[in-house]
């Protein structure tokens, strides 16, 4: 008998006041603190605020599995991107890619004051090694401009440029883009924290949900640790939500690198290449460098959290052989964080059923459109309280 309750008393070990609080159902339940599910829980108290709502997230420490790890690109896609989207999707469905972008990144900027992320509005540039990629997308530059003013403003992709001006090298023209901006990430998700913070919402890190069930009043969360209860659940995990929803989303590696600062580092701003699969910036006098994994495709549909060889390697030829030639300045760090894509560019945000909702699969532009897609989910599910 003793042993018994002993066993149980070893498994459970919550007091009674824990218990007590832990059974309590939330009003909405978060899963994922990244930008989709900050500004979900941020908009649903902005709109209702006496509203209990938590999020609850697998990482430690602040740290998320995208949006802390990306390399702070505020972008819409570069001109070659975007005639191949309209290639595959057709103008307007190309159209409403730039609107959702462009939509986010207001949203964002409306969310979290720009000197608190770093935005910095330094403009961007797409480097062509391709001679026949750069006169298809000179030849249509005019008439995607005409089509972009609308949404964006006038004269979106600008003049040509010289890449040796950046003193690169191998690269033969460039075209700019002054709508583009950068941002420090970590700094961007702090600043949702603290507003959520301030909002009374609970983040509970360290928390990973290992399984949904939907009863008649509630929803069950499984964290490895114990059970919370919720009236709604918003499912805002991104690359990983396969674990917790039959969803059209696959878990999709990126990897980066960043140099020990560049004394006399010749540029900043955002670049873009090779379809928008590679890009660059600045971060102060760092070199950030990330992508190519067009390179290896089927391998980077994991989402395990390991630097490849096969990536990496080519990131840093690329940038001894072209972005920094004659240097041998070293790389200070690598990472990698996992996206979710799908058979579709456009993110899934939906009722699952009657209490359980999701807003997933942002691809390769989580900071353009996770602040909007965020505020549209809170609008769904108090629809449906
Ligand atoms: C290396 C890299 C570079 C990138 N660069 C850019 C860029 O420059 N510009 C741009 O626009 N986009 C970029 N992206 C994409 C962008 O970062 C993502 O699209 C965006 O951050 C997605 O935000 P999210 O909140 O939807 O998902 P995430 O940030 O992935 O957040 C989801 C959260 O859910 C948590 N979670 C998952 N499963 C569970 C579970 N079972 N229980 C509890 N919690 C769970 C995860 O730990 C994670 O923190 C990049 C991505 C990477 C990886």
């Amino acid at each position: 008998m003793l042993k018994a309750i002993l066993s149980q008393t070893n498994c459970i070990m919550l007091s009674y006041w824990e218990q007590a609080h832990r059974n309590q159902p939330f009003d909405v339940i978060v899963i994922g603190s990244g930008i989709t599910g900050s500004s979900a829980a941020i908009n649903l108290k902005k709109q209702s605020p006496k509203l209990r709502v938590a999020i609850v997230e697998a990482e430690k420490l602040f740290m998320t599995t995208a949006s802390t790890k990306n390399a702070g690109f505020a972008c819409f896609g570069s001109l070659s991107e975007l005639l191949e989207d309209e290639a595959l999707l057709g103008t307007d469905a190309m159209l409403d890619l730039v609107k959702r972008r462009w939509k986010g990144l207001n949203t964002l900027k409306s969310l979290i004051p720009v000197a608190a992320m770093d935005f910095i509005p330094c403009g961007g540039h797409e480097v062509f090694e391709d001679q026949e990629l750069f006169q298809k997308c000179w030849a249509e530059r005019e008439r995607m401009n005409a089509l972009l003013l609308p949404i964006i403003g006038p004269e979106v992709f600008s003049e040509k440029e010289n890449p040796q001006d950046f003193g690169f090298k191998g690269f033969h023209t460039s075209i700019g883009n002054s709508y583009e901006s950068q941002l420090d990430p970590a700094k961007m998700m702090d600043a949702f924290h603290s507003k959520l913070r301030a909002m009374d919402v609970p983040i509970y890190m360290a928390s990973r949900v290992e399984r949904i069930e939907e009863e008649k009043e509630s929803v069950k969360l499984h964290l490895d640790e114990g059970i919370l209860y919720a009236r709604h659940v918003l499912v805002a995990t991104n690359g990983l939500s396969k674990k917790l929803l039959d969803l059209d989303v696959r878990a999709t590696r990126a990897q980066v690198l960043i140099t020990e600062p560049i004394p006399d580092l010749k540029w900043k701003g955002v670049f873009h290449l090779d379809l928008g699969y590679t890009y660059f910036r600045n971060v102060g006098n760092r070199i950030l460098l990330g992508g190519r994994r067009n390179l290896d495709i089927e391998a980077e549909y994991t989402d395990e959290m390991t630097v490849s060889p096969v990536i990496q390697e080519s990131l840093e030829t690329l940038l001894r052989e072209k972005i920094l030639p004659n240097s041998n300045i070293s790389i200070a760090q690598r990472w990698v964080g996992i996206m979710g894509t799908g058979s579709a560019r456009n993110p899934i945000l939906q009722s699952c059923s009657e209490r359980i909702h999701c807003a997933v699969r942002l691809g390769g532009m989580g900071v353009a459109i996770g602040s909007s897609l965020g505020a549209d989910a809170a609008s769904l599910i108090l629809s449906r309280i």
